[in-house]
């Protein structure tokens, strides 16, 4: 899955190898963050001669997933889009091009799992919020401010109390 045979390509530089695939995944984590897949991944796109033995592959990658928020915790589900580009160049040619961003392959086959690994990886969010205003949880008790302030919260927001206590104290 997700090889190509690109000879056709090569033989004939006005051909187009249309890729259409439905990559199905369960979970996977990034960045210590695990990511929930609530639909397959569909990628789309074409693998194209570009000349001097040059093989392009364009095209995007969408699925839904879900995350939890940064702040809350809260299961958020949410899209994830990459606009993918890569050039791949074969094996007995990579001598002739200078270029750090293109792929090599072997024997006439594209293997595209390894860009469309990384580039779910790269399109997961470093921050997900289940709301754009979300509160977060109270660091002391762990009560999602979402749904109403809890009391510790209150001896926290106004230390001129205890600067006024202190004092009332000493005397
Ligand atoms: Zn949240
Ligand atoms: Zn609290």
């Amino acid at each position: 899955m997700l090889r190509y045979q690109v000879k056709s390509l090569l033989t004939d530089p006005s051909a187009v190898i249309p890729v259409e695939e439905i990559i199905e995944r369960e979970q996977m984590t990034v960045a210590g963050e695990q990511v929930k897949f609530l639909t397959p991944c569909h990628l789309q796109g074409q693998l194209k001669n570009i000349g001097n033995g040059i093989i392009r592959f364009v095209g995007t990658l969408d699925m839904q997933v879900r995350m939890s928020c940064s702040r809350c915790t809260k299961d958020t589900d949410l899209p994830l889009h990459a606009a993918i580009e890569q050039r791949y160049i074969a094996d007995r040619q990579q001598g002739e091009i200078e270029d750090d961003d293109i792929e090599i392959y072997e024997n006439e086959l594209i293997d595209l799992n390894e860009l469309v690994e990384s580039e779910i990886s790269m399109a997961v969010p470093m921050k997900v919020l289940c709301r754009e205003d979300c509160k977060g949880l109270c660091p002391i008790c762990g009560k999602d401010l979402n749904e109403g302030s809890c009391d510790c919260e209150q001896e926290d927001i106004d230390p001129r109390w205890d600067a006024l206590k202190s004092l009332l104290q000493r005397e």
